[in-house]
């Protein structure tokens, strides 16, 4: 036995005491002892034990600020997307197999009690999965951080599917208890609502304003531990959750009345008991502003506490404290600091607005001006009517001096007030956070241009310096090193593991794609990825897939403007010319896809239901599914993420150019060696420039070009009637061939492509299809595909959410580490 090295030794001591940890554990929280305990009961053991790794961490970690007294960014969003905790801090704190060893004796397998931890769900899609790889990054560079946003009761909705279409179901997460986070309600805090405004002269004769609220909400602060890899720092997520100020209203009660006696606790703390679908749909808007305010304010007021642990005086907090606000969702923070500077702190105007500027900074994550939010004055001023008044104040002297730089110039000073003339008045969030913040970033270069030139541009005229970008990134932490194991491996058996926390690293593995050796272990790896995934894809979908056919997949969040649509036109093609025995040369393809669309977006959920429905017919059909296979799986979330990105060897970023902000899953993507088909749209312009030309499928309209052919006038039918092959292909949906000949069924999406095609689908047809074909051919010459794919991963260093964190250190927030001892 290997017992005698020094190296087992040590392990096995970990694992004693890793044991005997675990036991105590379950005896003080569960009374249980390990012998009879059930499973769910040991994962919550083995939990709580890993947490107290990261615990004394975290405790280094704060003696570490507490003595050096620096600036602290706080990242506010109101999504954050974490994906599964416990293997995520398995592999920080290298306990992966100290674990595994120590549950053995008990008969409990690691991978098993893994099956327990239930996946945060606490965003839509992207910019919630952002916020997540930011904070990773943030603790990884030893950055002094914390996150705030709520902690939602009931997630993003588990989504099924029923007779192909989505059906919805509550995500009840929180069932079976969270072991990740704490509640900490000795930082409770308390927020208001409604009421009015009332002027008075304080002592020293000032005239000054405070705000009666009518209603009161607590919020109790739930943390979550965010640690470092490869460091000791450990940072937190702190998630508010609303609180009655009461439990019940006694008069009621006692007069028998017990469900009017709870109502107003219902109220309350419905508040954080679910997220929101990212559709534009009114109802219930009342309720998304209370959430804004009530995370915000929570949030602020912590900040506030914090800095007043260790500084006097106001004149350091911008110096301190740096708040960003992740897209315009905690934008109510620039006027509620204002409020809490003046009227609780009595600070004056000129002094709270310097501190306010200098703190905030703001990141805008669209460009469609559909999609910036605005409320309706009445419903803002009479939930903040405080708030409002400010919002006045700081538009009245914003708009001064918008007058004095451009003067006579009043049609740029209505499209640069925070107050939209309506009807109804509308406030601008994305016009506030600009004024309130000393810097503005869009998230690609694309993007970031466009921000400049179309969506803000009357702002950068006024403040060039203010605007700047910061190209999105991912960590390569969750998605290579534990999303891909065996290529991390082949990786780490090439350059080392320096990569892990330095990307750009991975450039020493360019050379290895002329090696045939190299690119036959590269293979072998994706292929086993795939037969991991054609495994899930049995249990999800009831379809196998077949590992030797291309994996040609999307997934991402189901929007008319990502073009999913045109993905379907393309297997509809495809479907048609096997039919017609034109489909000879068309190779083994697997297409895969996964979306949730937000409940409210009926069109959005009827392109699933003809996805599906495709899937219903090319899968059964015995001419197609040799050749063709469609597979939607349902309820796409990061740990189905973690498992397709890795087996894809196709990766689809077609949405209409100019639409998409940045994308951050073409990153996920060719980081694992997919190869990506494309439009010039986000990050998949900067991801061509790095990966090559030649590595790359490009097509479709450049932004610059959808604008133009949008202005000159598009006529969707030209392109149908000019397309023989574009013209069957509506028809067959048209026709009913995919809706049992129901030809109604879909035809508000032939309609809709036929009348108007927003997203220029039409339009690109011709040139997507000939792409695929291309992209295809190259699959079909395994070396060049291999090295492709090589080059992909190799040259795609540059989306580290590491490197874009540095950028936000060093441009906007001016933030140094923070080292534990
Ligand atoms: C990365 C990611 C996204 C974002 O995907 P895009 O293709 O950039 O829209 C959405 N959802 C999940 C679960 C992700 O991991």
């Amino acid at each position: 036995m290997s017992k005698t090295t020094p190296e087992s030794a040590s392990i096995d001591s970990d694992v004693d005491a890793f044991r005997q940890r675990m036991i105590d554990n379950l005896w003080h929280t569960h009374g249980q002892a390990i012998q009879t305990a059930d499973r769910h009961d040991a994962y919550m053991t083995l939990c709580y034990t890993v947490r107290d790794h990261l615990i004394d961490r975290w405790r280094k970690t704060v003696e570490a600020q507490y003595s050096s007294n620096p600036k602290f960014v706080c990242y506010l969003s109101a999504e954050y997307l974490l994906g599964k905790q416990l293997p995520q801090n398995l592999l920080y704190t290298g306990t992966t197999e100290v674990a595994r060893q120590a549950l053995t004796p008990y008969g409990l397998d690691l991978d098993d009690l893994m099956q327990f931890d239930v996946e945060p769900g606490l965003g839509n899609g992207g910019l919630g999965r952002l916020a997540a790889c930011f904070l990773d990054s943030l603790a990884t560079l030893d950055m002094p951080a914390i996150g705030y946003g709520i902690r939602y009761e009931f997630g993003i909705f588990r989504q099924t599917f029923r007779d192909g279409w989505q059906v919805e179901q509550p995500d009840e997460w929180l069932l079976h208890g969270n072991p990740w986070e704490f509640p900490q309600p000795a930082d409770m805090v308390e927020v208001g609502f409604g009421g009015h405004v009332q002027p008075y002269t304080d002592n020293e004769g000032h005239e000054r304003r405070r705000w009666i609220c009518k209603e009161k909400v607590l919020g109790e602060p739930c943390t979550t531990l965010v640690p470092g890899y490869g460091t000791q720092t450990v940072n937190i997520l702190r998630l508010w959750r609303a609180r009655a100020t009461e439990e019940f209203d006694f008069r009621l009660f006692d007069e028998g009345d017990y469900a009017r006696a709870m109502e107003q606790k219902i109220y309350s703390e419905n508040i954080s008991k679910v997220l929101y679908p990212n559709d534009g749909t009114p109802e219930g808007r009342q309720l998304r502003l209370r959430q804004q305010y009530f995370f915000v304010s929570c949030s602020l007021r912590d900040i506030i506490r914090l800095y007043r642990l260790k500084n006097a005086s106001w004149d350091q907090f911008s110096d301190k404290a740096a708040i960003q606000l992740n897209d315009t969702h905690p934008v109510v923070a620039i006027p509620e600091l204002m409020r809490l500077l003046l009227d609780e702190h009595l600070l004056e105007w000129d002094q709270a607005w310097e501190i306010t500027r200098k703190t905030f900074a703001y990141t805008c994550h669209t460009l469609l001006p559909e999609a910036l939010e605005t409320w309706p004055l009445e419903l803002f001023g009479s939930l903040l009517p405080r708030h409002l008044e400010i919002i006045y104040e700081i538009n009245h002297r914003f708009l001064s001096q918008v007058r004095q730089r451009f003067p006579g110039d009043e049609g740029r000073v209505r499209r640069m007030s925070i107050i939209g003339e309506g009807p109804p008045r509308q406030i601008r969030m994305a016009n506030l956070a600009s004024v309130g913040s000393h810097a503005i970033n869009g998230v690609a270069e694309l993007q970031s241009r466009l921000l400049r030139e179309r969506t803000l541009r009357d702002f950068a005229d006024l403040w060039p310096d203010k605007f700047q970008n910061k190209t999105n990134g991912v960590t390569p932490r969750r998605f290579l090193r534990m999303a891909n194991p065996q290529l991390s491996e082949l990786i780490d058996a090439t350059i080392g593991e320096g990569w892990l926390r330095d990307l750009e690293q991975l450039k020493g593995i360019e050379p290895m794609a002329d090696s045939a050796d190299f690119r036959a272990q590269w293979r072998v790896i994706k292929q086993a990825n795939k037969h991991r995934l054609s495994e899930v894809l049995q249990t999800t979908t009831g379809f196998s897939a077949d590992p030797d056919s291309i994996f040609d997949v999307m997934v991402k969040r189901l929007h008319e403007y990502k073009r999913q649509l045109l993905k379907a036109l393309h297997i509809i093609t495809l479907f048609h010319r096997i039919k017609s025995n034109l489909g000879a040369d068309v190779p083994p393809q697997t297409f895969i896809f996964g979306a949730k669309a937000a409940p409210g977006y009926w069109m959005a959920k009827l392109i699933i239901k003809l996805i599906n429905s495709l899937a219903e017919t090319i899968n059964r059909d015995p001419d197609v599914r040799d050749q063709l296979r469609v597979l939607f799986v349902p309820n796409f979330n990061v740990s189905l993420a973690e498992r397709i990105y890795p087996a894809a060897d196709l990766s689809e970023q077609i949405s209409m150019a100019g639409k998409e902000a940045s994308g951050t899953g073409n990153m996920k993507f060719a980081l694992n060696g997919a190869v990506t088909v494309g439009t010039l749209d986000g990050a998949n312009i900067e991801i061509r420039e790095r990966v090559g030309e030649d590595n790359f499928f490009l097509f479709g309209l450049t932004a610059d070009e959808v604008l133009d052919l949008k202005e000159r006038g598009y006529r969707p039918r030209n392109y149908v009637e000019s397309d023989p092959e574009l013209s069957q292909v509506i028809h067959l949906i048209a026709d009913g061939r995919f809706s049992g000949g129901d030809r109604e069924l879909f035809q508000p999406i032939v309609d809709s492509l036929l009348d108007h095609d927003e997203y220029l689908v039409l339009a690109d047809y011709r040139a997507y299809v000939d792409c695929c074909e291309r992209a295809c051919q190259a699959y079909l010459d395994p070396d060049r595909w291999t090295r492709m794919s090589i080059l992909n991963t190799a040259r795609c260093g540059f989306f580290s959410s590491d490197r874009v964190i540095g950028q936000y250190c060093e441009d906007i927030w001016n933030l140094k580490p923070v080292i534990p001892k």
